[in-house]
């Protein structure tokens, strides 16, 4: 997608601070932090929202759940805590329309 903003950073064509890649998923630090570890994860392929997962993407959904649990890891939140969230549609917050899972760690959530 020509336009995606998070597809143009997957291309390095807007800088990030980089906190994981490989060939599926990236994650880079938000720009606009709610806690005091606030990274993005999202996959390489343009999805723009959770509802538009079709079947074939089943075995990426689980690589993402997997590689959020190893940047909790890296981040030494495992023990503190963590809370990962996706907004799916405007109705629910959904600004970047680019599929992406919110970590937010080294707070105490209510
Ligand atoms: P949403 O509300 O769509 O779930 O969240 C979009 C998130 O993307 C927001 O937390 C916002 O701060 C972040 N964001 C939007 N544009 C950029 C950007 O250019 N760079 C980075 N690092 N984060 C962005
Ligand atoms: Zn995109």
């Amino acid at each position: 997608m020509e336009d995606c903003i998070f597809c143009k950073i997957i291309r390095k064509e807007i800088p990030t601070e980089l906190v994981y890649e490989d060939e599926k998923v990236i994650a880079f630090n938000d720009i606009n932090p709610e806690a005091p570890v606030h990274i993005l994860i999202i996959p390489k392929e343009h999805i723009p929202t959770l509802n538009d997962i079709g079947p074939e993407q089943k075995n990426l959904m689980g690589h993402i759940l997997w590689t959020i649990k190893e940047i909790a890891r890296m981040k030494n939140l495992q023990e503190s805590g963590y809370r990962i969230l996706t907004n799916c549609g405007t109705g629910a917050g959904q600004v970047v329309f680019h599929l992406h899972f919110h970590l937010l760690g080294g707070k105490r959530f209510e």
